[in-house]
C-alpha cells in the first residue's frame, strides 16, 4: 500500500540487496565514482516520501542485513544489523526479560527508525530514537565505514567529542547508509493496566495529561483521539466507546504501584470532567485496546474506499495543543476538508490530522497540502516543530527553513557538502 498520495511514485533505475558492510561500502564507491544517487531502503514505512528516487539511482535495500548479532542483558543493550526490525527484535528478546520499546506502531526495520528519528506511543516514557541509540555503523558516500561512539563502544554516557551518533540520527539516509546500530534495552514491566476515558472537550484531555504529568505518575503512554477517530476506531475494531475527545492510557510497574497510579489518574480524569472511565486488566483486552489504536490509519481508511490517507505531525510545548488543535478544525472547516481525524501522542505535544483524500482529484489533492502546511505554520508561530517523529522526506523542506533559519540551514548544508561533497546519498530530500 502505497502510503504517498502527496508524492507521485518515483522507482529507482536499480535495486541491490547488500548481505554485508563490505557490500554496502563497494555499492557507495561504485556510485560516488560514478555521481549516482543512492537511495537506503528499511522497511518502506516511512510516510514522508523518503524513499522516493527522485533523480533516479540505486536503492539500498538492506532488508537482508538481519542478523541481531549480540543482546547484552547485564547492560541492557543489544547490537543490529540494518534490516532487523523492532518486532523481529522483541520477539527475540521475549526469553530474556528485556524489550526495545519504541514503538512506531508499523514493523520498521531500526536503523530506518534510526534515520526518521521515529518514536510512537511509548516515547512519553522512554523517549525517542534520539535517547537510545549508542553507537552506529555508517556507510559515508565515499565508501568509508565509521563508527559514531568508536567501533564495538556501548556506553550509556559519554563526552567524547562531538555527537557523531545524533548526527546521523534523523539524517533520513542524506548523510550515509546504517548498516549496524547499538541500541539501549529495557525490562519487561512486571504489571500492565490499561484505560479510556472520554472528556466533553479536547481542553478536559490535555488539562488531564497535564497534570498527570506534572505529578510525576511515571505513565507508560498517553494517547489522544478526537470524536471522529473514535467514532472510526468504533466501526473497524468493533467497540462500543463514547464518541468524545478520548484519551488512551497505559501503566506500568509493579501490581501495587498500579493501583496507586491508576487510582490518582482517574481522580484527574474525573476532576477534567472525564467519564466512563474504563480498565483493560487482562492482556487480551489490553491488547485489543491496543491494536484498534494501532490500526486507526486503516480504520479512517475504511470509511473511506478508494482514497489515500494523509498524516501531518506537528509537535508543540503541551500547554499549545488544545490551542493549535482548536485552530486546526477551524482551517479543516474553512477549507471544506470532509474527512479528517485527529490522534495523537500527547505526553509529548505531539498530534497527527490524518486526512483522506482521493489521490485522482487534484484539487482535493492541493486543498489537503495547503491545510496540513497551515497547521505545521502554525505550530512554528506556537514555538513548535513541523514534524515531531516522521521526519522531513520531500514534503516539509520548505518548512524546514522556516523551522531552524537560513543560517542554521547553511549549516546543516555545510555538513552535508563534507560528508557527501557529490550529493549522491538521497537527493531531493530534507534540502532541495
Ligand atoms: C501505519 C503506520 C504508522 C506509523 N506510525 C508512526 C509513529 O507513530 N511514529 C513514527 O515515528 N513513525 C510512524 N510511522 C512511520 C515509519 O514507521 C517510520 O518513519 C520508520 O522509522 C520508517 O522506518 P523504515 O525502516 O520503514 O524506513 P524507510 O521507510 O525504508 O525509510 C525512511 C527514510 O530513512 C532512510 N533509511 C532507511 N533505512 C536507512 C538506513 N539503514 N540508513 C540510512 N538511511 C535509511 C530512507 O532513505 C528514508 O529516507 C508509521 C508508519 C505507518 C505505515
Amino acid at each position: 500500500m502505497s502510503l504517498l498520495f502527496l508524492f507521485s511514485c518515483c522507482p529507482p533505475e536499480v535495486v541491490t540487496f547488500p548481505q554485508n558492510v563490505e557490500q554496502v561500502s563497494e555499492i557507495a564507491i561504485l556510485c560516488n565514482d560514478n555521481e549516482i544517487p543512492l537511495i537506503p531502503f528499511g522497511s518502506g514505512t516511512g510516510l514522508e516520501g523518503g524513499i522516493n528516487a527522485v533523480k533516479g539511482g540505486v536503492c539500498v535495500d538492506l532488508t537482508h542485513m538481519n542478523e541481531i548479532l549480540s543482546v547484552n542483558p547485564e547492560d541492557f543493550d543489544c547490537t543490529v544489523q540494518s534490516g532487523v526490525t523492532r518486532m523481529q527484535l522483541n520477539n527475540y528478546l521475549r526469553d530474556t526479560g528485556l524489550w526495545f520499546p519504541i514503538d512506531p506502531g508499523a514493523d520498521a526495520s531500526l536503523c530506518g527508525m534510526c534515520s526518521t528519528s521515529a518514536s510512537g506511543t511509548n516515547a512519553v516514557r522512554y523517549g525517542t530514537m534520539r535517547e537510545n541509540v549508542l553507537n552506529l555503523e555508517v556507510v559515508l558516500a565515499d565508501g568509508r565505514v565509521i563508527n559514531t561512539a568508536g567501533k564495538g563502544r556501548r556506553t550509556k554516557k559519554t563526552s567524547a567529542g562531538y555527537n557523531l551518533t545524533n548526527l546521523f540520527v534523523g539524517s533520513e539516509g542524506t548523510l550515509g547508509i546504517i548498516t549496524k546500530a547499538s541500541l539501549k534495552l529495557f525490562g519487561i514491566p512486571e504489571a500492565t493496566v490499561s484505560a479510556v476515558c472520554h472528556f466533553p472537550d479536547v481542553q478536559g484531555a490535555v488539562d488531564t495529561t497535564v497534570q498527570v504529568l506534572q505529578c510525576g505518575i511515571p505513565i507508560a503512554r498517553i494517547e489522544f483521539l478526537d470524536e471522529v477517530s473514535i467514532d472510526a476506531v468504533n466501526k473497524y475494531s468493533k467497540m462500543d466507546m463514547k464518541v468524545a475527545p478520548s484519551l488512551f492510557l497505559e501503566f506500568t510497574g509493579t501490581p501495587s504501584s498500579l493501583d496507586e497510579q491508576a487510582a490518582l489518574v482517574a481522580d484527574l480524569c474525573s476532576m477534567n470532567n472525564g467519564s466512563d472511565f474504563k480498565w483493560a486488566k487482562d492482556p487480551e483486552e489490553r491488547s485489543h485496546l491496543w491494536k484498534a489504536r494501532h490500526d486507526i490509519l486503516y480504520a479512517c481508511m475504511a470509511l473511506k474506499p478508494g482514497s489515500k490517507p494523509y498524516s501531518t505531525d506537528v509537535c508543540v510545548p503541551v500547554s499549545k495543543l488544545p490551542e493549535i488543535i482548536k485552530r486546526s478544525k477551524e482551517e479543516i472547516t474553512k477549507a471544506g476538508v470532509c474527512d479528517s481525524f485527529m490522534l495523537g501522542h500527547v505526553g509529548d505535544g505531539n498530534f497527527h490530522t490524518l486526512f483522506l483524500a482521493d489521490p485522482n482529484n487534484p484539487e482535493e489533492v492541493q486543498i489537503v497540502k495547503d491545510v496540513s502546511n497551515k497547521i505545521a505554520e502554525m505550530s512554528l508561530e506556537m514555538n513548535g516543530t513541523c514534524t515531531g517523529e516522521h521526519g522531513i522526506g520531500q514534503g516539509k523542506r520548505e518548512l524546514l527553513v522556516q523551522e531552524i533559519g537560513e543560517t542554521g540551514i547553511q549549516v546543516m548544508k555545510q555538513i552535508k557538502q563534507t560528508l557527501d561533497p557529490k550529493g549522491i546519498m538521497n537527493p531531493a530530500k530534507v534540502f532541495y
